[in-house]
């Protein structure tokens, strides 16, 4: 056994193997096929071989095949005879129960290695819900698309988007043992601060290999243009041979013969229009290479030379290049949300096996986004010695504290207020200010009364005239404070009004002040 005589057939399946082993898919090999404008070869019965495009199905037969490993195998399928005499397929066998197979047995288009790693990534591919799964790169922000390892079940995390208030959020998820055995979610930690974490470990490290990596991707891109090219170059010299083919056919016929040399005619003239046709492939696919090269590729690859970090935080990078960079440097993260302390530890392995531990912190939650610091409460604990809910609100405002709800979108405009003191108050368990005034002896109207031994409506005249001190405890209500000596008499005269004992009073109490002011001068 030969590898294929003919060199288009030969250079297209190598070329089928090479994509395969850069995108990692089936399903992106045939892709970049169509991309590509390539067909690909398919034996007829009756030893024609026919080039058409390649399907899933064809690409996953190749790829599972040993023969293209250059590998003899025998005992594959088992068969059995139907009652009517047809030979028919009953199951297909393991590896481990071929009956025969032999390595290198015929020169082959991969190694039986590379079958072997071919074969495991189909399968890793193809196993969406199992527990180890290195997915191929897709188009979400999540970097740690199928690299993420749950840190407390060792399953593979799930990414999930999430629109919250217009914006999405990617999460990673451990849903597995919910999805197969009904269990709770195992961990759930937010994407966004991962990500950048991560982002800005990939950044640092790799400024020194960016060159390196830069240029291999460009080698990379160019040989892959060119085999493309020469594959192409390929089919117009099969057209252009059975162009010739058609042509000889067409000449060596006798002219009487005419049935014979219009069916000839027709195949030449459908010869040279395949052979056009495939000449136009060419030049339209060199254009195309040469454009995608040109533009977008080259810049970017030319910004990747000077700055890796740029490129990675570039927006129009795509996703998926970003991931497949990604895919270079780290073989997963093991990541464990750790609730007490509000933070997630990323434990990162790198290809070369390298490990490094991140640690970021948990975003709030919506509750605890708003709310209010400890800082304001034992400030409003401090002030209630001394003031009023409304009068507190005043001294935060101009303090330029706000309340906690001032967080949300479109509120920054709240401000403190009475109300809101009093929410903070009863929330925090503060001790009242009415509570604090007891304790510092103060009296309600009733009690001065019955002290002083007037009636609670003169308590209160008097309060206001000055004689006695109150304290508000709140807008509308006080309580009183009883000097301990010098207590006022219950005293009525049409000749000493109530104005004039506080002005008296007052007068008293000024010339007492400035008194102690001049001793503490002296
Ligand atoms: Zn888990």
């Amino acid at each position: 056994m030969v590898l294929d005589p003919d060199a288009q057939i030969r250079q297209t399946i190598a070329y089928f193997f090479e994509t395969f082993l850069r995108v990692g898919s089936a399903c992106q090999t045939v892709k970049v096929f169509r991309k590509e404008g390539l067909c690909f070869p398919s034996r007829r019965l009756g030893g024609t071989t026919v080039f058409q495009p390649l399907t899933a199905s064809s690409a996953m037969r190749v790829l599972n095949n040993p023969r293209y490993a250059g590998v003899y195998v025998y005992g594959r399928r088992r068969y059995r005879r139907a009652a009517d005499g047809t030979k028919k397929i009953q199951r297909k066998h393991e590896y481990s129960e071929w009956l025969a197979c032999i390595p290198n047995a015929h020169p082959g288009y991969i190694s039986w290695e590379q079958h072997q790693q071919n074969l495991k990534l189909l399968a890793t591919n193809g196993r969406g819900y199992e527990l180890a799964r290195v997915s191929p790169p897709r188009e979400g922000v999540a970097l740690l698309q199928g690299r993420a390892v749950c840190g407390r079940c060792g399953r593979h995390f799930r990414v999930r988007y999430v629109s919250r208030r217009g914006k999405r959020e990617a999460w990673y998820v451990c849903d597995r043992a919910n999805a197969t055995l009904g269990w709770p979610n195992c961990q759930s930690i937010a994407g966004q601060a991962v990500d950048e974490a991560i982002g800005a470990l990939v950044a640092e490290r790799m400024t020194p290999a960016a060159v390196e990596l830069a240029l291999e991707i460009r080698r990379e891109i160019e040989a892959r243009h060119e085999e493309a090219d020469q594959l192409r170059c390929r089919a117009i010299e099969r057209a252009q041979i059975e162009a010739d083919l058609a042509q000889r056919r067409f000449m060596l016929v006798d002219p009487s013969n005419r049935l014979v040399a219009d069916t000839l005619e027709a195949e030449w003239n459908d010869k040279l229009r395949a052979l056009a046709q495939a000449r136009e492939e060419r030049e339209r696919g060199r254009q195309q290479d040469q454009l995608v090269v040109d533009d977008t590729i080259r810049q970017r690859l030319v910004v990747m030379t000077t700055d890796f970090k740029k490129l990675w935080n570039d927006p129009c990078t795509a996703n998926r290049e970003r991931k497949r960079l990604l895919a270079y440097i780290i073989e997963d993260a093991t990541l464990i949300k750790l609730l007490r302390e509000g933070i997630t530890n990323i434990h990162v392995r790198f290809k070369g096996g390298k490990t490094e531990t991140l640690t970021t912190r948990n975003p709030k939650s919506s509750a605890q986004q708003i709310k209010t610091p400890t800082t304001i409460v034992e400030l409003v604990n401090k002030l209630l010695d001394d003031h009023i809910y409304s009068e507190i609100a005043d001294i935060l405002n101009q303090q330029g504290l706000r309340p906690g709800g001032s967080a949300r979108p479109g509120r920054s405009s709240t401000r403190f207020t009475a109300l809101r003191v009093a929410y903070l108050v009863h929330r925090y368990a503060l001790r009242s200010r009415y509570e604090r005034l007891r304790d510092r002896g103060m009296l309600t109207a009733a009690e001065a009364a019955a002290r002083l031994c007037i009636h609670e409506a003169t308590v209160i005249r008097w309060a206001e005239y000055g004689l006695i001190t109150r304290h508000a405890y709140n807008a509308h209500a006080y309580l009183y404070e009883m000097p301990d000596s010098n207590q006022p008499a219950k005293h009525s005269s049409r000749w000493d009004p109530l104005v004039d004992r506080a002005a008296a009073l007052k007068i008293a109490k000024e010339s007492k002040s400035s008194d102690l002011i001049e001793a503490g001068v002296v």
